[in-house]
């Protein structure tokens, strides 16, 4: 029977990642301390608090794909999670020579320890459930769960994230199997994975070479084939250290913009740490540099060269690279450069991929590694008009630079903000958890005053 919760809260968090727990941990210690305490926060979600897609993994295989160092929920205390990490957890297999790559899932029990050593989960009511609407009411806003129950809100943050996986080709006529992974973020696939069988893994970013790692550590000894439209893998991290910002256009244009990154990184070799020194020097300042652009910059600027800064941006953890490289020494991981186009069954039951330019493959096993995926919540307040879509990301919502929704005549709410990935193409890079960390504080600001 639905539930429906008259008491308007203060506060309703969507979604239940990283992103709604930074929130909620700058929310508990910023301002004094005063706010959070007095209660009454909802966060909907059906997952474990500060996990979400990206730290909820099962999988011991999966790690972060940076040094614990840079792993920054407190931008004051940057080292704090690897202390944390010295002190709690136990896995040689994390140090390697430019760092510690721990575990995902650790990352999580730390957000989850910082949770409980503030205090907070006192002061909050969990829906777990899925949001699945929003519309206005007298008292703020009233969201629409999954089994039909409703939550009130005088304000609202949506932080759902990474969208879901979705297949990036349509799937007609092909029933859905263990042997389709769809969605690969969790890593309990690759137990079911027979290990003399053909893998392919469409996308070539870091979900694929997760996948790639976990097969090689489950001793997998078929071939494994990855497509991706430009035939190359991301490079591994270094250990480069931080450099001064180099300063970006005040005013910058599509090509102004390409000019500054031009002469910050060169034409040198992006496997060394002198590059990607440069290269996260432009990352210090290029958030507000974005948003000094205006959308059609900032969309031609995507389209030409997203992926290249994807793959330049999106380094791999050292674990998860040896064993591509390794793999690709052996001849048992190949790389082809393409697309895939369409899916279907063979007789006999083997899959079929059908690729754009090269012939088709035959394979036993397919892994969605590609990143496509829309956020449904966010589609569906689009649709329902509570919200403007963004001008040229048309399946994304409008923001102003404060992390307001725009309403569809383009005027901003005051008590409807986003927070983390769901924000990247109007605030630019924030998607690493020091980036949201420092928005989540940003924004705490912003509802403190609003919830006062
Ligand atoms: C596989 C993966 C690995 C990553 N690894 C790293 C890393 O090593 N280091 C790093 O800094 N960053 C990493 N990132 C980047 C990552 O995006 C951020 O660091 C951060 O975790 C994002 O947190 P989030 O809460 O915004 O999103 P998510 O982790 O996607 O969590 C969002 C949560 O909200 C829930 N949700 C979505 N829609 C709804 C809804 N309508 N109703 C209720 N709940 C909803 C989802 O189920 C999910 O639990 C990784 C991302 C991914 C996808």
């Amino acid at each position: 029977m639905p539930k429906n919760h008259t008491t308007p809260a203060r506060l309703c968090i969507i979604g239940d990642g990283y992103s709604a727990a930074a929130l909620l941990l700058h929310l508990a210690t910023g301002n004094h301390g005063y706010g959070l305490k007095a209660g009454n926060i909802a966060i909907v979600g059906k997952g474990r608090l500060g996990a979400g897609q990206a730290f909820g993994c099962v999988s011991d295989h999966f790690r972060l794909n940076v040094r614990a160092g840079l792993m920054q929920l407190w931008p004051d205390q940057k080292s704090h999670f690897a202390e944390w990490a010295e002190r709690n957890v136990f896995d040689p297999e994390a140090s390697t020579d430019v760092g510690q790559f721990h575990r995902r899932r650790d990352f999580a029990t730390y957000i989850e320890s910082q949770l409980q050593e503030h205090g907070i989960l006192a002061s909050t009511t969990r829906h777990q459930h899925s949001a699945c609407r929003l519309s206005q009411s007298e008292q703020g806003w009233q969201i629409t769960l999954d089994d039909a129950s409703q939550v009130l809100a005088k304000n609202v943050v949506v932080a759902t994230g990474n969208p879901p996986p979705a297949w990036p080709f349509p799937m007609k006529g092909v029933t859905e199997g263990p042997e389709l992974v769809q969605s690969p973020w969790r890593g309990d696939w690759v137990n079911d994975v027979e290990t003399d069988s053909h893998v392919v893994i469409i996308g070539g970013g870091l979900t694929a070479l997760d996948a790639v790692h976990s097969l090689s550590q489950q001793y997998h000894t078929g071939p494994i084939t990855i497509v991706t439209p430009h035939g190359m893998l991301p490079p591994k991290q270094t250990g480069w250290k931080s450099t001064p910002a180099p300063k970006w256009p005040q005013t910058p244009t599509a090509l102004s913009f390409l000019k500054c990154m031009r002469s910050a990184v060169g034409k040198g070799d992006w496997t060394l740490p002198g590059w990607q020194e440069q290269f996260e020097g432009l990352r210090v300042d290029i958030s507000s540099a974005w948003m000094r652009m205006t959308p059609s910059n900032q969309n031609r600027l995507i389209r030409r060269l997203g992926w290249l800064w994807s793959l330049a941006r999106f380094r791999a953890g050292p674990q998860a690279h040896s064993s591509a490289s390794r793999l690709i020494e052996t001849g048992q991981l190949t790389i082809v450069p393409d697309r895939v186009a369409g899916l279907s069954r063979q007789h006999g039951g083997r899959l079929r991929l059908q690729l754009n330019k090269t012939d088709n493959l035959a394979c036993d096993v397919v892994v969605n590694c590609s990143g496509a995926g829309k956020d449904p919540l966010v589609s569906q307040m689009i649709l329902d008009g509570v919200i403007a879509r963004h001008q040229t990301a048309h399946s994304r919502p409008a923001l102003t630079h404060d992390l307001a929704f725009l309403r569809p005549d383009g005027t901003a709410y005051d008590n409807l903000h986003a927070l983390g990935p769901l924000t990247s193409h109007v605030t630019g890079d924030v998607l690493g958890a020091a980036s949201i960390s420092r928005q989540a504080k940003q924004l705490s600001q912003t509802l403190h005053k609003q919830m006062a």
